[in-house]
């Protein structure tokens, strides 16, 4: 079996769905899961939604919700109106109507709170995959297709850290087989939700941005699937954000160490953590355009594959923020700066407020990392960088964007950093950094130079012969 992930954009409306719908048609013989997320844009509508409720304007709130259940019903009877099965068709209608009435509740509790709690913002964001799943899965039907939605609430079983919560592996592999292989075994596609799950006693939560790719990758390890196919709006993953660089081309094979430095620096194909399980039961995860399903993707495999350049792609992240914290004495000891020691006070403060830096070093004087800024953003943010002061004087570089490039060859290009000092030019770099993996090498600049870094950098490495 496979499993095929079908992304916001490639949900957005009826001629998407009816796309998606012939993509699996002619993947029929595989045995396809199908995961999907919300439909283009509704978790963000519904997040302002959830906002706009706490702050007490329900006029917004109002408007939202009849906008986002206009949608879904209309994509919905543009699906379904030449439909002979007429009784999955008006099923799929009512379970639409009925997610609209629990979010209207829902919302109407955050109205006498006067507050969004993690707990029920996960709730409330559930209901765009609900929505999107339900659509598609009856889409499917009505297009002859046997397909059967499954909640992967009852499957994927998380911790409760709501807003991004971490997969219970051993609980879910089990679930998740009990789930999906009877339905398999009916002939049927099942239709999950991507980014979806719930706590143990059955609090939905949520796997953070972007997390349907993780979902899929999940599954995708918990039935030991053939294939892990990521379906999306970029024809694969590119030698850069092709928003930011036109020139920016397809990749045809990379590791999965390579896929993983490039999307935790920022490359947002996919989700950071979703190479982990793929890579951990080496089912190769290839992604796909479903606009353009010719065309050929990338595969991502434990071998990655040559491109004959140093580089395969170039990723950006930005905000980010350079913290250096400089010892001077132990004053308690009166002694001279420890390393260990504070190394290890500022891991404790970082896991305290669930902080994962981008880069952490230690120098022989005191500590730096990047982390991404909004991680440092309000009052709890505040606290930290308190605490972080009285390990030592602090420096706090922030508006500052990291740039990492990464490729398997990189450890063998002798001259790539004076290429890249030479390129970046007068737009400066902050601080440079070999990754804790030979493959990545690190840079940051000011932030609003990135985008342009980027292009330079690209046009050097991949339109120039660069060994
Ligand atoms: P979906 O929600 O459909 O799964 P997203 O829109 O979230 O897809 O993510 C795809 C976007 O990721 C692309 O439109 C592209 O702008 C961006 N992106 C960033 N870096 C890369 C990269 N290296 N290769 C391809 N796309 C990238
Ligand atoms: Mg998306």
């Amino acid at each position: 079996m496979i499993v095929m992930k079908f992304g916001g954009t490639s949900v957005e409306d009826a001629s998407s769905i009816q796309r998606v719908s012939e993509i699996i048609r002619e993947r029929l013989a595989y045995r396809p899961v199908v995961v999907v997320s919300a439909m283009g844009k509704t978790t963000r509508k519904l997040l302002q939604a959830a906002e706009a409720s706490a702050a007490g304007d329900g006029r917004t709130t109002l408007g939202i919700v009849a906008d986002l259940k206009t949608r879904h019903l209309s994509e919905a009877r543009r699906l379904l109106q030449n439909s002979t099965r007429a009784e999955s068709g008006s099923e799929t209608f009512e379970l639409i109507d009925r997610y609209f009435d629990e979010l209207k509740k829902l919302l109407e509790g955050l109205a006498i709170l006067g507050d969004v709690p993690p707990r029920g913002l996960d709730k409330i964001l559930s209901y765009g995959e609900l929505l999107s799943s339900t659509v598609l899965a009856g889409a499917l039907s009505s297009s002859g297709i046997p397909a059967k939605l499954v909640d992967s609430r009852s499957f994927i079983k998380t911790d409760d850290r709501y807003g991004s919560a971490r997969p219970l592996f051993d609980v879910t592999y089990a679930t998740t087989r009990g789930a999906l292989l009877p339905v398999l075994e009916t002939g049927a596609v099942p239709v999950a939700q991507g980014y979806i799950g719930s706590t143990r006693d059955g609090a939905t939560t949520t796997l953070g941005f972007e997390g349907s790719d993780y979902t899929a990758a999940i599954i995708g390890a918990a039935l030991c699937a053939a294939d892990i196919q990521i379906w999306k709006d970029v024809s694969g993953l590119m030698t850069a954000d092709p928003a930011v660089c036109p020139a920016a081309r397809t990749v045809e094979s990379c590791s999965y160490a390579e896929a993983a430095e490039l999307t935790c620096f920022g490359a947002k194909v996919l989700h950071p953590n979703a190479v982990f399980p793929a890579a951990e039961r080496k089912i190769p995860v290839h992604i796909y355009n479903s606009k353009r399903p010719g065309d050929t993707g990338t595969s991502i495999t434990s071998a990655g594959g040559q491109s004959g350049r140093p580089v395969k792609s170039i990723a950006y992240k930005k905000p980010v923020t350079l913290i250096k914290i400089s010892a001077g004495c132990d004053e308690a000891s009166g002694g001279p700066f420890r390393e260990e020691e504070m190394l290890r006070s500022l891991t404790r403060a970082l896991r305290r407020r669930h902080i994962a830096p981008l880069i952490t070093a230690a120098t022989g004087s005191g500590v730096v990392f990047v982390t991404d800024s909004a991680q440092l953003a309000g009052e709890a943010g505040k606290y930290f960088i308190d605490e972080l002061s009285r390990l030592g004087a602090l420096s706090i570089e922030d508006r500052q964007a990291i740039i990492s490039l990464v490729g398997d060859r990189l450890p063998t290009s002798r001259n790539l950093a004076s290429l890249v000092f030479n390129c970046v030019g007068d737009a400066g770099i902050g601080m440079i950094h070999y990754g804790s993996s030979p493959i990545t090498m690190n840079f940051l600049v000011a932030d609003t130079d990135a985008e342009k870094v980027v292009i330079r950098l690209h046009e050097l490495l991949f339109d120039k012969e660069v060994s």
